[in-house]
């Protein structure tokens, strides 16, 4: 299955329609929580609709995508909008965070979220600058 590991990778995956809007949603944002624990990424992301959106993604390790579930009713391809804002903010958690450890439950708030939306977009050149300890 596909990795996921920066917004060019995700788009890959994604589709340019859902990754396009999922980052409209991403920059406003639109995702409140997000939740990691054993395989799953689980995302709530609320925006004008008067019910948030639960987001159920598969991941194995920190990067490699298996499948999203989402209960809004678009079914477009691989993942809906709401998927690329979570799996958005995910990328970026990764990049920005030195040590994960990946048995324990790891919880994003708003507050951290928000944050994290105001990050530029990765690329595959400031990830290596991220990793190699040096600012962008
Ligand atoms: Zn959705």
């Amino acid at each position: 299955m596909p990795y996921i590991r920066d917004e060019k990778s995700l788009e890959r995956v994604a589709g340019e329609m859902a990754f396009s809007r999922g980052q409209a949603y991403y920059r406003k944002g639109a995702v409140k929580t997000i939740a990691r624990k054993d395989n799953f990424l689980e995302g709530v992301v609320k925006d004008s609709d008067p019910d948030p959106f639960h987001v159920r993604i598969r991941i194995k390790g920190l990067d490699n995508f298996r499948s999203a579930e989402c209960t809004c009713p678009f079914k477009l391809g691989v993942m809906c909008k709401h998927s690329v804002a979570v799996l958005l903010h995910w990328v970026h958690y990764v990049a920005i965070t030195a040590q994960i450890d990946v048995g324990r439950m790891i919880l994003l708030d708003e507050k951290q979220l928000k944050a994290n939306a105001q990050m530029a977009p990765l690329t595959a050149k400031t990830l290596g600058a991220i990793r190699a300890g040096g600012h962008y």
